[in-house]
């Protein structure tokens, strides 16, 4: 594996590699890698010729001062890890790097309907930090796939609407959420959590599935009510659990339906906040 820290490197790189027509598929990160990142690697490495990871953590998407110096950082294991996965590139790029003047960062993206709800609700100006750096590592990189994980579903939708608005085709390819045998969503805070506490964790996931197969039979209103009640029994703090149209994320009261719908949960545990989904197919 490679490994460039200066954009001006990688793209002379990646410049000679697309004019011998290699299909190139990007995986952006912000390390603490675990199982859930290496998937995506693998699904890239399947569908794509040459792969690129980055490792950069945005402090502009962090609405939150504290998850931002607490989030795990683990960059020499992720240099393992990627090899092991056979990764062909690590981009690692410096804060000045990808942020060259304070101009760059003023950037307002028009986001709409998806920076209103849920995440975009709760953490404001989240959204905006993420299209920044994706715009920016999209620019330098110009892979022809992006593999996102569906964990950060409406992130998907938001990456997808900023690819819309540029003039460069990029396939999106969602790989599906990798979990611990328990349930919990893999993700790289739950460094944060000990044992106990990813145990309890895990109980997102199944309040999700379970509301997920008495949708239709009790309102959703009600399943809502109860495992919120349940979730706080057992320490979480809920910022939301929403039924929405997965295409769009317009929140919906309720369904009939058992497709084309998505259950989404945010809820802190022991500060960390955690998010989860279940996405019930169209
Ligand atoms: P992050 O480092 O948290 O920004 O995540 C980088 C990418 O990995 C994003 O596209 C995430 O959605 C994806 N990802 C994070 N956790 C998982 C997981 N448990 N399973 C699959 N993909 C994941």
């Amino acid at each position: 594996m490679i490994i460039f820290k200066h954009s001006k490197d990688l793209q002379s790189h990646l410049n000679s590699a697309m004019h011998q027509g290699v299909l190139v598929g990007f995986v952006p990160t912000m390390g603490a890698l675990h199982e859930g990142h290496l998937s995506l690697i693998a699904q890239s490495k399947k569908k794509t010729d040459l792969t690129v990871c980055s490792i950069f953590v945005n402090a502009v998407q962090f609405n939150n001062v504290e998850d931002f110096e607490k989030y795990p950082s683990s960059v020499e294991n992720d240099i393992l890890l990627l090899e092991e996965a056979g990764c062909d590139i690590l981009f690692l790029p410096s804060e000045n790097e990808i942020y060259p003047d304070a101009a760059s960062k003023n950037k307002q993206f028009e986001i709409g309907y998806l920076e209103s709800i849920l995440e975009g609700a709760f953490r404001p100006g989240h959204f905006q930090g993420v299209c920044l750096v994706v715009e920016r590592l999209l620019n330098i990189i110009k892979p022809d796939c992006l593999f996102l994980g569906q964990k950060d579903y409406q992130q998907c939708l938001v990456i997808k609407k900023l690819i819309s608005q540029l003039d460069r085709k990029i396939k999106v390819i969602i790989c599906s959420i990798l979990r611990e045998k328990s349930g919990l969503a893999m993700s790289s805070r739950n460094l944060r959590l000990n044992e106990e506490q990813k145990n309890i964790a895990a109980s997102l996931f199944k309040t999700l599935t379970s509301i997920k197969n008495n949708l239709g039979l009790k309102n959703f209103h009600q399943l809502k009510t109860d495992a919120i009640i349940q979730l706080e029994k057992k320490g979480f703090r809920v910022d939301y659990l929403e039924l929405a149209k997965s295409k769009n994320l317009k929140i919906i009261e309720d369904t009939d339906k058992t497709k084309g719908v998505v259950i989404l949960i945010a809820a802190f545990l022991n500060n960390v906040r955690l998010i989860d989904n279940v996405l019930i197919k169209d």
